[in-house]
């Protein structure tokens, strides 16, 4: 009758879904100064003022058919070459519009690439934990399989000895995240050399062309000028998937783009299998209206000084309490050492106090919780009293 694979990905609800029906039922009950959710990755900062202007303006100058209507399968050319220039610009590396493929954000980005790379026998993808646990649900899809590399706890950096190991002949691609979710560690250029340096051996040793894939929904969130390095400059077998998700504060919009960098081994055919991944999945072609969208607003930012902000008060805050975490150079995520072994009970514990934080289980890395600090400034200092209580709970 149905697909159980399916049935059993829809039937989980998942541990974030949990915590948000769990804030629902606090709130409802005392009121909702008695909840701290830090459950979601929903970006709280407002989108640019420009996003809504040019919506207004694309409303009232074309015609219906021009913003609502179906656009051509990889987007429309205009939006591609301004993405295309966009990246020369900013990165000094050329991707052609014709390897450009827009998509609806990056979770159809990746479920795209992994469709248009994965062979009959089922291909082998490698990430680094702490990951993005929907990783493993798109690579399953894509007959594939995830394996998860180790972290190096004091700086949440890859244990690189352990990733060689990992890499096969099997190995079809290695996905990198940096900003990272959940860490909001950014690696930086001499970690990204070792990793190239890595898969490079590997092909040559498995005689492979293993595709890097660089899944930066957070690129543009990062404090400090830190140098996020763009990958197709450091290794020729790579795949952009970008997402304006939270740049432009936009996921509900569903709007990003696959970049194929035209020095990947069977660049011409990759590109076209891209295609056939999206015709087949049904993506049919991106927003309309927001390709026009992002195409008007490719050098608009959002305001991350908001972000920094609520990083300050939360890392130093929760470092100052006793708590161990890494200063995140990016996203809006925090991650925590729990103060028992099981992050589950922990964050149960944290519920009580209406403290709503995510297990590290399914990010990889058992004994964290993950904060997601893209909340108010307000809700932020009023739940510093709780994590004080919280932590005299272990003393
Ligand atoms: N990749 C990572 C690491 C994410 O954190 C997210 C969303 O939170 C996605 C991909 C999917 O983002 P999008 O909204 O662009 O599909």
């Amino acid at each position: 009758m149905y697909n159980e694979k399916m049935y059993n990905l829809g039937n989980k609800r998942s541990v974030i879904r949990e915590l948000f029906e769990y804030g629902k039922k606090r709130i409802a009950e005392f009121g909702a100064d008695s909840v701290f959710d830090y459950s979601l990755g929903n970006p709280n900062v407002e989108a640019p003022k420009e996003i809504n202007e040019t919506i207004t303006e694309l409303l009232n100058t074309l015609d219906s058919i021009e913003v609502h209507g179906y656009t051509s399968a990889p987007g429309n050319l205009s939006t591609r070459k301004a993405i295309s220039k966009n990246i020369k610009e900013r990165f000094n590396f050329d991707i052609p519009e014709n390897n450009i493929y827009i998509t609806s954000g990056a979770a159809a980005a990746l479920t795209i690439t992994l469709n248009a790379l994965s062979t009959k026998d089922r291909a082998e993808y490698i990430t680094f934990a702490p990951f993005f646990p929907e990783y493993n649900v798109f690579t399953n899809a894509a007959n594939g399989v995830l394996k998860v590399v180790p972290f190096d706890e004091k700086t949440f950096t890859p244990n690189l000895a352990a990733f060689e190991k990992s890499l096969s002949a099997k190995t079809k691609g290695v996905i990198v995240n940096s900003p990272n979710n959940p860490s909001g560690v950014v690696y930086d250029e001499d970690t990204i050399k070792k990793i190239v340096d890595i898969i490079e051996k590997a092909n040559k040793k498995f005689n492979t062309n293993i595709v890097l894939i660089s899944d930066e929904p957070y690129r543009e969130l990062v404090y400090d000028d830190i140098f996020v390095p763009y990958l197709p400059n450091y290794y020729d077998n790579t795949i952009v998937c970008y997402s304006y998700s939270k740049s432009l504060s936009l996921p509900g919009e569903r709007i990003g783009y696959i970049a194929v960098s035209p020095k990947l081994h069977m660049a011409d055919a990759v590109v076209l299998a891209v295609a056939g991944a999206g015709r087949s999945l049904g993506y049919v072609c991106a927003s309309s209206l927001f390709q026009r969208v992002i195409e008007k607003c490719i050098n608009v930012k959002v305001d991350i000084a908001a972000y920094k902000k609520n990083r300050d008060l939360i890392y130093n805050s929760l470092t100052e309490i006793g708590y161990q975490c890494i200063e995140p150079k990016g996203a809006f995520y925090l991650f925590v050492k729990s103060l028992e072994e099981d992050a589950n009970a922990f964050s149960d514990k944290a519920k009580e106090l209406g403290l709503l934080l995510v297990p590290g289980d399914d990010f990889g890395a058992k004994g964290f919780v993950r904060l997601a600090y893209c909340v108010s400034y307000d809700m932020i200092k009023r739940s510093i009293p709780a994590f004080k209580k919280l932590y005299e709970m272990y003393q």
